[in-house]
């Protein structure tokens, strides 16, 4: 049977085999043959059985016990498009945010009676945005209301503080303050994830976004 098969790379440079929108990983190199299984693992037995010179399948089973992620490629590298996935940061001032999608909300206050949280769009002071997020008491969505009347990722954290070191290897190293973060992206544009130079070794969580080399956001504290 020939079917498509795409090699991408996930965020921290495995290489993922595509196929038919699902991720599957490399199980099992053998002398002649690559058994490949999907990301999800568990309960979900699909995978395939794949000559080491030709894109064929040997084996393969392509039933899988649950959807697959919305997801773009990148230059070979596979994003998953999670658009209802939640974030929660630190403004500079040091005031709640959330991050859903590709915007930030400010905290705004808190329902006693049932429980819930409004957040309004971090644009709503200088561009009079309207969007308003209600999350209940496990900070989850309830509601999305309105839309922005602007385009995302205009709201901007620590700018003054940004800067980006060229390195030797041709990747570079953010600095923000006192605190450096390493990325597996050679390329600034576009979004991308910058994590704490000491995230090995003091286990610390802090990590960066910036959007075409622009400091997006902080997300979680540093533990050192
Ligand atoms: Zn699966
Ligand atoms: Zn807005
Ligand atoms: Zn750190």
């Amino acid at each position: 049977m020939y079917v498509s098969v795409q090699f991408v790379r996930n965020r921290s440079g495995k290489v993922l085999a595509l196929v038919q929108g699902y991720t599957f990983y490399l199980e099992k190199q053998c002398n002649y043959t690559q058994l490949w299984r999907c990301t999800k693992g568990g309960r979900c037995k699909a995978r395939f059985t794949l000559p080491n010179d030709q894109l064929m399948f040997v084996k393969s089973c392509l039933n899988h016990q649950h959807k697959f992620q919305k997801y773009i490629v990148e230059d070979g590298v596979y994003i998953k498009q999670n658009k209802t996935q939640i974030m929660f940061a630190k403004s500079r001032y040091g005031k709640d945010m959330v991050l859903l999608g590709d915007y930030t909300y400010s905290f705004v206050n808190k329902c006693i009676s049932k429980s819930t949280t409004n957040w309004r769009c971090s644009s709503h002071n200088h561009k009079g945005c309207l969007a308003k997020v209600v999350l209940d008491s496990k900070k989850k969505v309830i509601a999305v209301k309105g839309k922005h009347n602007h385009k995302p990722f205009d709201y901007k954290i620590h700018k003054d503080y940004c800067q980006l070191i060229p390195l030797p290897s041709g990747r570079k190293l953010l600095k923000i303050g006192c605190h450096t973060y390493s990325s597996n992206n050679k390329d600034t544009g576009g979004l991308t994830t910058w994590y704490c130079s000491k995230r090995i070794s003091k286990k610390c969580p802090a990590s960066a976004k910036l959007y075409n080399g622009e400091l997006t956001v902080v997300l979680k504290d540093h533990t050192h």
